[in-house]
């Protein structure tokens, strides 16, 4: 169900997990995407000094140690952005995925607290991108900042086509019953459309993902979702659009207080970044 309203999305996205990452065929109001003013350009436009501690060892000054990622190119895209609740006219803007139209972006969803998803999904994908330039990875982002609108999720999907990423992760956090916990990764599947050549390759780093994912933050296997944290879905134009390796992570559900809390702890956002480009790192080489 596309929502018409931003309220609509709202609530769907508040209400589980076929909105947010969500369970496959249940109508997921979301995915990530919406519009573009502020499409981000290259890498590094996001470097943050103050993001230093990686978990990896940064090369000594003068160091000429090959970086076990360089010639790499990564794009991350930060699920959702931190103005969409406030501009209904653009993230409501219905888009063709190619098996379905549905809105442009959806406004994510938020702990109990109130930590959104689109700071966490910020905040952990700038975390990420530190860590693999520092392995010597290009690193691009779909958005500059978390004060902005969209972009919309088919130009999400352009943006690491137009990179020729080698792979591509879309950063969430899912809002479920808040007894349901754990993390899933999301791959594509095939629709006779632009990703099916890239089926499988996204299965590998969604494999990755997972592996790294699990033992790096010790969250358990999504207990809602898929099977042991993985699922695929072709109603997702971040995936459907992709014409490079890509796939979806919910980091667990920002709706159940224990990774709620897990997730507005500066440390464990380090961890999950940590994770994520492990994840990523073991697919490229
Ligand atoms: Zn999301």
């Amino acid at each position: 169900m596309t929502s018409k309203t931003l309220g609509a999305a709202l609530v769907l996205c508040g209400l589980g997990a076929a909105a947010c990452g969500g369970t496959a065929g249940a109508s997921p109001a979301r995915d990530s995407g919406p519009v573009s003013h502020e499409v981000t350009s290259a890498a590094g436009s996001v470097r943050d000094a103050s993001l230093a501690a990686t978990g990896t060892p940064a090369p000594a000054a003068g160091s000429t140690k090959a970086q076990p990622l360089s010639g790499k190119v990564v794009v991350i895209d930060p699920g959702h952005n931190g103005l969409n609740g406030k501009h209904p006219e653009v993230v409501n803007k219905q888009v063709n995925v190619l098996t379905k139209w549905k809105p442009c972006d959806t406004t994510g969803t938020e702990t109990p607290g109130g930590y959104s998803e689109a700071a966490f999904s910020w905040d952990v994908s700038q975390r990420m991108a530190k860590i693999l330039r520092d392995r010597g990875a290009t690193v691009k982002l779909t958005r500059k900042n978390n004060s902005g609108v969209g972009p919309c999720i088919t130009e999400r999907a352009a943006i690491g086509n137009e990179a020729k990423a080698d792979a591509v992760i879309s950063v969430h956090g899912d809002g479920s019953g808040s007894a349901n916990h754990g993390f899933h990764v999301i791959m594509p599947k095939k629709i006779n459309g632009p990703v099916d050549p890239v089926v499988g390759a996204s299965r590998k780093l969604g494999l990755a993902v997972r592996e790294a994912y699990k033992a790096g933050t010790g969250l358990p296997y999504s207990t809602y979702i898929g099977s042991k944290a993985l699922d695929f879905r072709d109603d997702l134009g971040g995936l459907n659009l992709s014409t490079v390796p890509k796939v979806f992570i919910e980091c667990g559900n920002m709706k159940n207080p224990g990774e709620a809390a897990k997730f507005q702890d500066p440390a464990f956002r380090q961890k999950v970044a940590l994770s994520l480009a492990n994840g990523m790192q073991n697919y490229l080489k």
